[in-house]
C-alpha cells in the first residue's frame, strides 16, 4: 500500500449552529463527508482511506458511511484538527509511503485534484492544493483604517488535499509541541516549520469549505453544476 488518505471529520458544528458534527450534516441529501470518501475512493492514486471521526458519534458516523466506502480504520478525533489528523496517521501502516490529508469540510474534492496532489509531491516534502486569491488584500489597524494594500501576486490560499512523504508528516508531528497541535491550522505549516519545501497544486474547479450555513446551499450548487449531485 502506497498512499493513503486520512479524512479529517471530528469538528464540531458550532459555527454552524449545530447540535452535530458538522461532517455528518446533510449536504444533498447526504452527509457532508459521504462526498470527500466517494471522491478519495476514487482516486486511482490514493489506495487506502482512514476517517477520523467525531468522538461520541461512532454509531452515527458507522450509520452515514454504510457501505459507501471499504475504510482501512475508523478513529475518534482529537481536540483540534491537528491533533485529530495524529490520531490518523497512528494507524496508517508502516510501509505506507505517501498520506493525503483533506478536510471533511471541503465536499467538492476530486479525484484528479486529489490525484494531482499525490503526484505533485515527487522530488519536494509536501504538495498542497491552493487557489490563487481574486480579491485586492488591505492591511487594516485597529480602528479599521487601511494601513495597506498587500500585493497579492504571490499569495495563495491553503486548502486541502495536503499529501507527504509519510516519513515527512510523522518527523513534524514528533516534533510537534502542545502549541502547534492547538494553533496550527495545516499539516502543511508544520512542514514547513522544518524546513520542508511544499508545493502548491493550483484547485481550477472551486473547492469550497463549508464553514458557515450559507456555505451548505453553495456547495450543493456547485456539487449539482460539476454533474456530481444529480436529483432524483
Ligand atoms: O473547524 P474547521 O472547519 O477548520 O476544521 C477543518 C477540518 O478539520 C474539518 O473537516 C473538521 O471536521 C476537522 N476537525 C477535526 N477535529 C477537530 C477539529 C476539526 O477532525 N477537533
Amino acid at each position: 500500500m502506497r498512499t493513503v488518505a486520512i479524512v479529517v471529520a471530528a469538528g464540531s458544528g458550532v459555527r454552524m449552529g449545530l447540535d452535530m458534527p458538522k461532517a455528518l450534516m446533510p449536504v444533498g441529501g447526504r452527509p457532508m463527508v459521504a462526498w470527500s470518501l466517494d471522491a478519495l475512493a476514487d482516486t486511482e492514486e490514493v489506495d487506502g482511506i482512514v476517517l477520523v471521526g467525531p468522538p461520541g458519534w461512532e454509531e452515527d458516523t458507522s450509520h452515514a458511511i454504510g457501505a459507501l466506502v471499504d475504510l482501512l480504520a475508523v478513529v475518534p478525533g482529537g481536540a483540534t484538527r491537528q491533533r485529530s489528523v495524529a490520531r490518523g496517521l497512528a494507524v496508517v501502516p508502516d510501509e505506507v509511503e505517501v498520506v493525503l490529508v483533506h478536510d471533511a469540510a471541503r465536499p467538492l474534492v476530486t479525484p484528479e485534484l486529489a490525484g494531482a496532489v499525490v503526484e505533485a509531491v515527487e522530488g519536494v516534502d509536501g504538495a498542497i492544493a491552493a487557489a490563487p486569491l481574486a480579491d485586492t488584500l488591505k492591511r487594516a489597524d485597529d480602528d479599521l483604517i487601511v494601513a495597506a494594500t498587500i500585493d497579492r501576486a504571490a499569495l495563495w490560499r491553503a486548502e486541502t488535499p495536503q499529501a507527504f512523504h509519510a516519513s515527512v508528516l510523522r518527523r513534524a508531528f514528533e516534533l510537534a509541541d502542545d502549541e502547534t497541535l492547538d494553533l496550527a491550522t495545516d499539516c502543511a505549516s508544520m512542514v514547513e516549520a522544518l524546513g520542508g519545501r511544499v508545493r502548491l497544486v493550483p484547485a481550477i474547479a472551486p473547492n469550497l469549505k463549508v464553514t458557515t450555513p450559507p456555505d451548505i446551499a453553495l456547495a450543493e450548487y456547485l456539487l449539482r453544476a460539476s454533474g456530481v449531485l444529480v436529483d432524483e
